[in-house]
């Protein structure tokens, strides 16, 4: 494996890890993680794997001894500080199964800091399982090299959310009935992106809305969206007017 000077091969497996990383540390992989490195990619001793820890950032360490249930590392140095992701919330009625966990991968992917998942009057599933996102949001991160993971909320009901909105951050809610383009309004973080379930809102969930000060209605086209597409598009237009996109890569 040719290391490139300032780092580990990109094929280089990238993991979080739930423990404090530092110099001094030994971190320990156990589980279906363990069994991925040792079998999947078929993890030797002395070969480089990236940890992170969502509190210092990423490390590039080792594997020291490969056992049948975990996989313990030494602690080479610090590949990167956590970063700080643009100050979006993704709120969202859940929708099903597959498409819900296609919108929380994509958050990740899109640098949202935070997941909140919202019931309103047609919101079909209200119940969610937060270890299974928890998984998603996990697998996500370490895919799209992210250092640092989005918060993930306990579901509430919409006019709880609107009770209780932090004042200074603008919710933008996507309003299938029609709203302001986002490039028309000034929504710099931190701000909110909210969209409906798969039966949209109601009348009168729209009225709660658009009373609420930091509430904006926005539009995104005349199309009618599915709510997964929703999301997406709106967070990817806001990412792309305040967000970060325009650092470079970050391997
Ligand atoms: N069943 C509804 C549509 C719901 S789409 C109907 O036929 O009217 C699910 C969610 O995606 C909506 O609640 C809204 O938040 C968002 N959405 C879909 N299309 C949109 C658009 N053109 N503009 C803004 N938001 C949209």
């Amino acid at each position: 494996m040719s290391i490139k000077s300032d780092g580990p091969p990109a094929s280089t497996p990238r993991l979080y890890v739930d423990q404090p990383l530092d110099l001094a540390s030994e971190p320990v992989v156990d589980g279906a993680a363990a069994h991925y490195l040792a079998n999947v990619m078929r993890l030797k001793i002395g070969d480089p794997v990236l940890l992170f820890d969502n509190i210092s950032g990423e490390w590039l360490t080792t594997a020291k001894m490969i056992g049948k249930k975990s996989i313990s590392f030494v602690v080479e140095r610090q590949m990167r500080e956590i970063e700080s992701v643009p100050d979006l919330w993704i709120c969202f009625a859940p929708i099903k199964k597959v498409r819900m966990d296609w919108v929380i991968e994509k958050a990740c992917e899109l640098g949202a800091s935070h997941l909140q998942p919202v019931v309103t009057e047609r919101t079909i599933i209200d119940k969610i399982k937060p270890d299974r996102l928890t998984a998603q949001i996990i697998e996500a991160c370490e895919q799209c090299g992210r250092t640092s993971l989005p918060s993930l909320g306990a579901p509430v009901k919409l006019p709880a959310l609107l009770r209780d909105w932090p004042e200074e951050r603008r919710l933008l809610f996507a309003d299938e009935n029609g709203g302001v383009p986002m490039p028309q309004i000034q929504a710099p973080p931190p701000a909110a992106l909210l969209v409906g379930p798969e039966g949209g809102f109601t009348q009168k969930e729209r009225e709660l809305l658009n009373a609420h000060s930091a509430v904006k209605a926005i539009s995104l086209g005349p199309r009618i969206l599915r709510a997964e597409t929703a999301a997406v598009s709106g967070m990817a237009l806001w990412m792309g007017q305040y967000g970060d996109w325009d650092v470079a890569q970050t391997s």
